[in-house]
């Protein structure tokens, strides 16, 4: 059945249409307003949107959210919408759009979609982990996607990496997250500049320190400027302990890394998979899992969270 798939990022809305197959028939994208009243008109109106490009009726709507989604399709708390607290998102989608809604974690319907069409298809054992502003996580096992107890599992970007380290804005300290998201890459980038390390990432941000963000360091290292390949291989060190981290815990065959810092390509994932192979424990007696860039980009979020509504729908059909 076609369904609409909906992302919900800390700027903006992504929207997707998908055929019986799981292709694309249409996409939209709106900003990310302010207020739960807003964001289930703005919703709503891009379910509409997207159907009338596609010229079909979807038969159920998946919603990706930043932060803990509870089973019923609750948003517990997203720290990129501070406004939206313990907001029953499903139920009131569903009186809105007349049809099953199901809402899931962001990090959880990119795997879905990865799983189902990308970089992780055919993979039993995977992680899949996205480094954009924070870090969102979720893994499958035994070719199942695992949501924990509540449905929150997955927050690995808020494991503590540093226990006197970095304040994270979720209260606590030396969160992952703050050392290895886009954030923390561009925290690393002006670091050096400040250190007088990294004379062209300055360039490149017109000369003002202050101005310093990750892309800098990034456009500068794809230069091939030395400086900046160097303190690049610093951060993703730090990129490799957290997936040390979750390879210790749970033994994945391939990691699949999304968001925008894999935008960098091999020339972030190289350097993550040779800390990779030294940070884990036993090291020498097993092989490192792969550590592969995502596929679907940023389609990856609204693709999975309509594929979720897809088996929703097949499971309960609506009014039966
Ligand atoms: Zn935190």
């Amino acid at each position: 059945v076609p369904t609409v798939g909906l992302d919900v990022g800390g700027t903006k809305c992504l929207g997707v249409l998908l055929d019986d197959a799981g292709a694309v028939l249409a996409e939209r994208r709106r900003p990310t307003p302010t207020g739960t009243p807003e964001l289930l008109a703005t919703l709503v109106e891009l379910t509409a949107e997207l159907e009338q490009a596609a010229g079909v009726r979807a038969a159920a709507v998946g919603v990706g959210m930043p932060g803990l989604v509870d089973r019923a399709g609750g948003l517990r708390a997203a720290p990129h919408l501070p406004w939206a607290r313990d907001l029953p998102l499903a139920e009131r989608l569903a009186e809105h759009l007349g049809r099953p809604v199901v809402v899931d974690n962001d990090a959880t319907c990119a795997l879905e979609a990865e799983a189902h069409d990308g970089a992780a298809r055919g993979v039993r054992e995977a992680v899949l982990v996205t480094l954009g502003t924070g870090i969102g996580a979720a893994w499958l096992t035994e070719g199942a996607i695992r949501r924990g107890h509540h449905g929150f599992a997955g927050e690995a970007g808020h494991m503590v990496v540093e226990a006197q380290g970095l304040r994270c804005p979720c209260g606590r300290r030396g969160c992952w997250e703050r050392y290895a998201s886009g954030s923390g890459l561009g925290r690393v980038a002006r670091d050096a500049v400040e250190a007088g390390e990294a004379p062209r990432v300055l360039a490149l941000a017109g000369g003002d320190p202050d101005a310093v963000r990750g892309e800098h360091l990034s456009a500068a290292a794809a230069e091939g400027d030395p400086a900046a390949l160097e303190v690049l291989e610093r951060f993703a060190w730090w990129v490799a302990l957290g997936l040390a981290n979750l390879t210790n815990l749970l033994d994945p065959e391939r990691i699949v890394v999304g968001g925008g810092l894999v935008r960098s390509g091999d020339l972030l994932l190289a350097p993550v998979r040779a800390e990779l192979a030294g940070l884990l424990f036993a090291a020498d007696r097993r092989r490192t899992p792969d550590v592969v860039a995502a596929e679907l980009g940023e389609q990856a979020g609204a693709r999975g969270a309509a594929l979720v509504a897809a088996r929703a729908a097949a499971q309960e059909p609506w009014g039966t």
